[in-house]
C-alpha cells in the first residue's frame, strides 16, 4: 500500500505544560484541518514532571496523525525543537510552542507564502504589549547587542515560530552543534525569506519556564556561537590600555627628571591597580565563556534521549 505523503509536520515541545495539551491539539488541528492537506503533529515531551505525557497519549487516542517523541529527561527546549525537527516527516515544518502564545491562524499565511515560493516564513511580533517591560527591553537590547558583533544577524521579534521547507530542514540538520541557538541556526542556513508580523497572546495556560537567570544564558549561548568578538575584543582593548599607560608612563618619568622623586600616589596606584585586574578577570571570564563552551561541545554528546516514541 502506498503511504500518504505528509504535506505539513507541526513540530511542539512540551515541558510541564499539562494544562495545555487539549487546547493545543484543539485549536492546531483546527486550523490545519482546514488546509486539506494531510499532516502530523510531532510532540517532544521535554522530561515533563507534571502529566504532560499521559495527556499527550490520551489525545493521541483522538488524533492518530500524533506522534510523541518522549525524552529520558529535561534536555531544553532547543534540544526539543531539535528533536522535532530530527522526527518531522513534513514537506513544510513548523515549529510552534505549546502554549498558543503564537496564534495558529497563521499557519493559513505561512502556507499562502509558500505557495508563492518562499522557503522560509518568519512570523514577527509587532506587538509585544504582553510582555513585561523588563523582558521588552532586555529582549531589544540582546536583538541590537546580537546584532552588532554577530557574523549571522537575526531579525529582530522574530522567535521559532515560522514555516520551513524540508530544503531549509536539510540544511539545518548539517548543523549539529550542542550549543543549539535555534534561532541563529534557522538565520544561518538563509533561504528566501518572507515575513508575517502578529500580535503576541498571553500564554493561555500553565507557566512559562524562563526566568532571568535562564534568558540571559540563553542570551550568552545566542553570542557565543554566532560572534568570537567578545574573544578578539581583548586584543583592542589591551592595545589600547598599554597606549594609554605608555603616555601615562611618559608623563611620570619627564615629570619625575624635572621636579625629582614624589612619593604620594597612593591613591592612584591603588586605582590602577584594582582598574587592571578587574579588565583582566572580565576578559579572563570572556575566556572561560568560549573555552567552557568549546570543552562541551568536544565530547559530542548526542543532543538528546529518546526513551520511547509511540
Ligand atoms: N519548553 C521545553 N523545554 C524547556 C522549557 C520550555 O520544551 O525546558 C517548551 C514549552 O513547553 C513551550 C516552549 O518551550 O512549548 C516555550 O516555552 P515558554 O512558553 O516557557 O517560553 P516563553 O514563551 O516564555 O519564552
Ligand atoms: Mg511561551
Amino acid at each position: 500500500m502506498h503511504k500518504q505523503q505528509i504535506a505539513i509536520s507541526i513540530v511542539c515541545p512540551f515541558f510541564n505544560e499539562e494544562k495545555m495539551v487539549d487546547l493545543f491539539m484543539k485549536e492546531i488541528t483546527a486550523v490545519v484541518n482546514e488546509l486539506n492537506k494531510p499532516f502530523e503533529v510531532v510532540c517532544v515531551n521535554d522530561g515533563s514532571t507534571d502529566n504532560t505525557l499521559a495527556k499527550l497519549l490520551q489525545a493521541k487516542e483522538d488524533y492518530p496523525n500524533m506522534k510523541i517523541i518522549n525524552f529520558s529527561r529535561n534536555f531544553g527546549k532547543e534540544a526539543a525543537l531539535t528533536a522535532g525537527l530530527d522526527y518531522a516527516k513534513g514537506e513544510m515544518i513548523i515549529p510552534i510552542d505549546a502554549d498558543l502564545q503564537d496564534p495558529p491562524e497563521l499557519i493559513k499565511d505561512f502556507i499562502s507564502y509558500r505557495e508563492k515560493g518562499y522557503d522560509v516564513v518568519v512570523a514577527k511580533r509587532v506587538d509585544r504589549s504582553t510582555d513585561s517591560i523588563l523582558k521588552k527591553t532586555t529582549a531589544q537590547l540582546f536583538y541590537k547587542l546580537h546584532n552588532k558583533i554577530a557574523q549571522t544577524k537575526i531579525p529582530d521579534n522574530v522567535g521559532d515560530y515560522r514555516l520551513i521547507t524540508r530544503k531549509v530542514l536539510n540544511a539545518m540538520q548539517e548543523l549539529r552543534e550542542n550549543q543549539r541557538f535555534m534561532k541563529g541556526i534557522f538565520a544561518w542556513v538563509g533561504f528566501k525569506t518572507a515575513t508575517v508580523e502578529y500580535k503576541r497572546n498571553n500564554r493561555k495556560a500553565g507557566k512559562t519556564s524562563y526566568n532571568g537567570w535562564k534568558l540571559w544564558n540563553f542570551a550568552l549561548d545566542g553570542i557565543t556561537s554566532f560572534s568570537n568578538i567578545p574573544l578578539r575584543i581583548w586584543l583592542y582593548i589591551g592595545t589600547f590600555i598599554s597606549f594609554l599607560t605608555f603616555l601615562y608612563g611618559s608623563f611620570i618619568i619627564a615629570r619625575t627628571l624635572i621636579w625629582g622623586v614624589d612619593v604620594p600616589g597612593y591613591a592612584s596606584l591603588l586605582t590602577v591597580i584594582l582598574f587592571l585586574g578587574g579588565i583582566q578577570l572580565i576578559g579572563i571570564g570572556a575566556l572561560g565563556e568560549y573555552i567552557g563552551r568549546i570543552y562541551m561541545e568536544s565530547k559530542k554528546r548526542p543532543l538528546y534521549i529518546v526513551e520511547d516514541e509511540y
